[in-house]
């Protein structure tokens, strides 16, 4: 059984002798960043695995709002490297880049509070409408 806070996987022979191989070649250079076990060189292994998925992950979208006002917001979509324009229509929001509007843009604006207040400024009118 592992000590309290870890856990242990099982791994195929053929590769733990690959990566015990590897630990085995480099592990002075390893040592020297702070790795001295081969359980640490796993963990180094998936870290860095992570880092680089985190980084050009499809399904991580990296958006970051520049303005907003009450006909559109702009957003720059860090992955595409795009500046993206999504517009009010009415009350609804469509996506001027992906020319949608359920992507992950007007997704994003969704839950922007801004968004959130503008949206209801606009329907505001129209429950009055209806009550008359
Ligand atoms: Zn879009």
């Amino acid at each position: 059984m592992p000590k309290n806070g870890f856990k242990s996987i099982t791994v195929n022979e053929r590769v733990y002798d690959r990566f015990y191989q590897i630990f085995f070649d480099q592990k002075e250079k390893l040592a020297m960043k702070g790795v001295n076990s081969f359980a640490g060189y796993v963990t180094h292994c998936l870290e860095e695995m992570m880092k680089k998925d985190e980084t050009f992950s499809k399904f991580t979208p990296k958006i970051e709002k520049i303005s907003v006002d009450d006909k559109r917001v702009i957003l720059n979509d860090i992955i595409k490297n795009r500046i993206v324009e999504v517009q009010f229509d009415q009350n609804k929001l469509s996506c001027m880049f992906c020319n949608f509007d359920d992507c992950k843009h007007v997704g994003f604006c969704e839950s922007m509070p801004e968004v959130i207040e503008i949206q209801g400024m606009m329907q505001f009118p129209k429950k009055r409408r209806t009550k008359k």
